[in-house]
C-alpha cells in the first residue's frame, strides 16, 4: 500500500485525506487546526446550505479519521526527499516520518516548505496543473497556496480531491473514480 503525507488540515488537506483513506491508501495529515475556517461561516458550499466553519472542520476531521486517515497535531518544520521518499520533520516528534507522495495543503505559510523541495514561483503561490501536480514528481500543492488570491472552502476541497484521485490513479495505473451507488432497497 502506498503512503501519502499531507501537510495542512484545512478543507484542502482533509479532502485529500478522505479520498485517499476511503480507498485504503495509507495517509497521515499534519496540522494544528489553525485553519481560516474558524473565522468563516459557509453559505456557499454546494449541498450544505448553512454551516459554521468550526462545525465544518469538526465534521471533516471525523469523516477523514473514520475512514482511516491519521491526524497528527504537529506542525511540519522541514521536508526533504530521500531515496524516493518525502521525509517530514516536526517540532513535536523526535523521529521523522516519510511517504511516497506529498501533498502540501498548508496555505500560504507552507510556501517555504515547497521552496525547500525546489518548487519555486515568480509570483505569490505555486503553479500547479489541474490535479495539483507541481514540477516535482509525486509532490502536489492544493488549496490556498495554489490559489492565494481566490480562496474558497469548496475550491480547496475540490483541489484536494483532485490530487487524491491523481495519486490513486497513478498507483492503479489507470483512471480511478470514487463512485458509490445508493444501497439497494
Ligand atoms: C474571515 C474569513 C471568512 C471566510 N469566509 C468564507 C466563506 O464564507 N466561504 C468560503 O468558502 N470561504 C471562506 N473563507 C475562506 C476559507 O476559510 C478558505 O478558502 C479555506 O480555509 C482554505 O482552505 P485550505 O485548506 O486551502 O487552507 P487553510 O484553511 O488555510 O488550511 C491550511 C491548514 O494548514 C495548516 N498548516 C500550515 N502550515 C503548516 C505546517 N507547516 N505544518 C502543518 N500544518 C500546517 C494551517 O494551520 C491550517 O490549518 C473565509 C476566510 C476568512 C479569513
Amino acid at each position: 500500500m502506498a503512503s501519502t503525507i499531507i501537510i495542512g488540515d484545512g478543507p484542502a488537506g482533509l479532502s485529500a485525506a478522505l479520498f485517499l483513506a476511503k480507498n485504503d491508501h495509507h495517509v497521515t495529515v499534519y496540522g494544528t487546526d489553525g485553519t481560516a475556517m474558524h473565522w468563516a461561516h459557509l453559505h456557499n458550499y454546494l449541498g450544505v446550505p448553512d454551516i459554521g466553519g468550526t462545525a465544518f472542520q469538526e465534521v471533516a476531521r471525523a469523516q477523514a479519521t473514520d475512514l482511516g486517515a491519521k491526524l497528527v497535531a504537529e506542525e511540519v518544520t522541514a521536508v526533504r526527499e530521500e531515496e524516493g521518499r518525502f521525509v517530514v520533520s516536526t517540532e513535536g516528534s523526535a523521529s521523522a516520518q516519510s511517504a511516497e507522495y506529498l501533498v502540501i495543503a498548508g496555505g500560504k505559510t507552507a510556501g517555504k516548505l515547497a521552496e525547500s523541495l525546489g518548487i519555486t514561483s515568480e509570483h505569490e503561490g505555486v503553479d500547479v496543473d489541474q490535479d495539483g501536480r507541481t514540477g516535482v514528481d509525486r509532490v502536489y500543492v492544493v488549496g490556498r497556496l495554489a490559489r492565494p488570491d481566490r480562496s474558497q472552502a469548496i475550491i480547496s476541497a475540490g483541489m484536494g480531491a483532485a490530487a487524491a484521485l491523481d495519486i490513486l490513479s497513478t498507483e492503479a495505473g489507470d483512471d480511478v473514480h470514487d463512485w458509490d451507488s445508493p444501497p439497494k432497497e
